[in-house]
């Protein structure tokens, strides 16, 4: 089971969910929406090895958070994965366009600094403008489009340029989004919830219901269950392989 993409420290028992988790051998990346919240959320990790907690500052927080930047920079040589990061080009977000552009160029420079991330990626609305800043920082690391929700033609750049993919229940729910699925490449597309953002059938999504998107891709990729599990572990291994910068955690 992997999770690459969920927010851990937002449900309203973290430690419990953290717990379940690691009780069910689960592969989860606790993603962070704000270089404050980093520490306390490593806590959740601490008895589950394969929890790992990714250092973030969330685009739509940049309104707010846009200082916390310095604390990103700080922490950054601790960190060994990033996210969640990226550039929102929601209506609710258009006033601080360049702020969100600003900080996440900082977030990049800082990451090729640090000899490059595994970086946790959000691009909704704004696809083409992350893909632009991420070919910009190409050492900035490997980025992970979380929930990639641009066009066909976005999505064949990305692909292209060698990001990777995760995508979980809410993405396969949509026929729009099976179809951004088929486009990509198989060895570079893992599982994640999104978590307690993404819901299905009005409950917050936990970690453990990303089991839940095995059947559509073994649909898409015309594999059984067990094979759609055997790719996603081998895809897992190659992209923790390929790690830019070993950090000591
Ligand atoms: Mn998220």
């Amino acid at each position: 089971m992997i999770d690459l993409h969920c927010h851990l420290d937002l449900y309203p028992d973290p430690h419990a969910v953290a717990r379940k988790c690691a009780a069910l051998g689960a592969y989860v990346l606790s993603v962070t929406t704000t270089p404050s919240a980093w520490k306390g959320t490593l806590t959740l990790a601490k008895e589950a090895p394969r929890i790992r907690t990714a250092l973030g500052l969330h685009p739509q927080l940049i309104h707010e958070r846009a200082a916390e930047v310095a604390l990103f920079e700080q922490l950054l040589p601790s960190a060994q994965y990033v996210g969640e990061i990226g550039l929102d080009g929601g209506a609710d977000f258009r006033s601080c366009r360049q702020q969100q552009h600003d900080v996440f160029d900082r977030i990049l420079r800082a990451c090729s600094a640090a000899g490059g991330r595994i970086m946790s990626v959000h691009s909704r609305g704004a696809a083409s403008r992350v893909v632009d800043c991420l070919l910009r920082h190409p050492k900035a690391g490997i980025p992970v489009m979380h929930w990639f929700s641009g066009s066909a033609v976005e999505l064949r750049r990305a692909a292209e340029a060698g990001f990777w993919f995760s995508v979980g229940p809410a993405m396969l729910a949509t026929e729009r989004g099976r179809s951004l699925i088929r486009l990509m490449p198989q060895d570079r597309v893992l599982t994640e919830t999104d978590g307690p953002f993404a819901r299905r059938n009005g409950q917050a999504l936990m970690p453990w219901h990303v089991s839940a998107a095995v059947a559509p891709l073994a649909a898409i990729w015309s594999v059984n269950a067990s094979e759609v599990a055997e790719i996603l572990h081998a895809n897992l291994r190659r992209l923790i392989a390929s790690t830019p910068q070993r950090v000591a955690e």
